[in-house]
């Protein structure tokens, strides 16, 4: 899940907002008069949040892919457009179903989201621990919406403002101060202040269940691919130092380089996590050249003890990274590898 900036988008709202020709109102105007006024409506119906100009509108800022998981989902299914507050109805603490739900935010357009069905649909799923052991279990967001305190639920419009859920919102919240990835493709909560108070990244691993095998499984295919281009990366930088003022292996270099950012267009699947390992790689690599110019020094100068402690310390820096809380210490071993560095 990946931060996105919402705009007001005047066509989606326009559409959520149209009022009928029949009785000159608004969908939220029917169903509001319905649950505060006593004005009958047979059944409130939600219809306008489906409308094309808001799955365009949700598609568009979205870049087509699902606002939790971030897969693309039109391969294979429609979108869900998901209501971050349930419209219909909500799970109560207890397990049991609220009898009414945020009927007024049905058509409110900062409520929608887009959604791949298994993050909003629960089912049962493999999930994948982090200890790589499949659970099948219930995940997918239904009707959850779980609050810090339950005594501050809203039950009329408006009262959704004292409200502080547990998941995550992309529009709202900063997903990277909650949720990690792994790169073997895993997710956990971040060892993080706001996730220790919180938990959110917790609960929404749990509910849209970000942990479930088949997406993990896809993460790793990017992760796999994102290391062969590192590794090549690495064959170019040490082809660079080998044959200095070759222009073709720097070319190779920069343009291997500069393939990386084909994993992070608006468009790419996992942002969430490849960007991160492509930082740690940029890092990593800047390390391990400056350890290499080290190692050069010390080849011209070998009895000078100063560089050689000037060597030793920075490759404890470079193996401080693969300790084994770093989201990223399978690229860093890797690298290490890849740079033929030894101690
Ligand atoms: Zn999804």
């Amino acid at each position: 899940m990946i931060s996105v900036n919402r705009p007001n988008i005047a066509a989606a709202k326009a559409a959520l907002d149209k009022r009928s020709s029949r009785d000159r109102l608004t969908e939220r105007q029917r169903v509001t008069n319905h649950f505060t006024t006593g004005i009958p409506v047979k059944k409130p119906t939600y219809s306008a949040y489906k409308k094309a100009e808001v799955k365009k509108a949700l598609n568009d800022l979205f870049n087509h892919k699902c606002a939790y998981c971030e897969s693309e989902y039109e391969s294979v299914a429609p979108m869900d457009v998901e209501h971050f507050r349930p419209k219909g109805a909500y799970m109560l603490p207890s397990g049991k179903r609220s009898t009414i739900g945020y009927y007024w935010l049905a058509s409110e357009w900062t409520n929608l989201l887009p959604s791949c069905i298994d993050c909003n649909r629960e089912r049962k799923q493999f999930r994948r621990q982090l200890d790589g052991q499949l659970v099948k279990s219930k995940s997918g967001k239904a009707n959850k919406f779980p609050l810090l305190d339950e005594a501050k639920r809203a039950k009329s419009p408006n009262g959704e403002k004292n409200e502080l859920p547990l998941l995550l919102d992309p529009c709202l919240d900063k997903p990277a101060m909650y949720l990690e990835f792994l790169d073997d493709g895993g997710v956990r909560p971040k060892n993080g202040t706001l996730e220790k108070k919180l938990g959110k990244g917790e609960n929404s691993i749990a509910v849209y269940g970000l942990d479930r095998d088949g997406l993990f499984r896809e993460r790793r295919k990017i992760m796999k691919l994102l290391f062969s281009q590192m590794n090549h990366i690495c064959s170019f930088a040490l082809n660079v130092r080998e044959v200095p003022g070759s222009a073709r292996m720097q070319a190779d270099f920069t343009r291997a380089t500069n393939e990386l950012s084909n994993y992070t267009t608006k468009d790419s699947s996992y942002l969430a996590m490849a960007k991160p390992m492509i930082r740690v790689f940029k890092k990593t690599l800047k390390n391990t050249t400056v350890y290499l110019d080290i190692k050069d020094r010390l080849l011209a100068d070998p009895n000078n003890a100063a560089i050689e402690v000037e060597l030793l310390a920075q490759f404890k820096k470079l193996k401080a990274a693969t300790s084994i809380d770093k989201p990223a210490k399978n690229l860093v071993t890797q690298m290490i590898v890849w740079m033929r560095l030894r101690e």
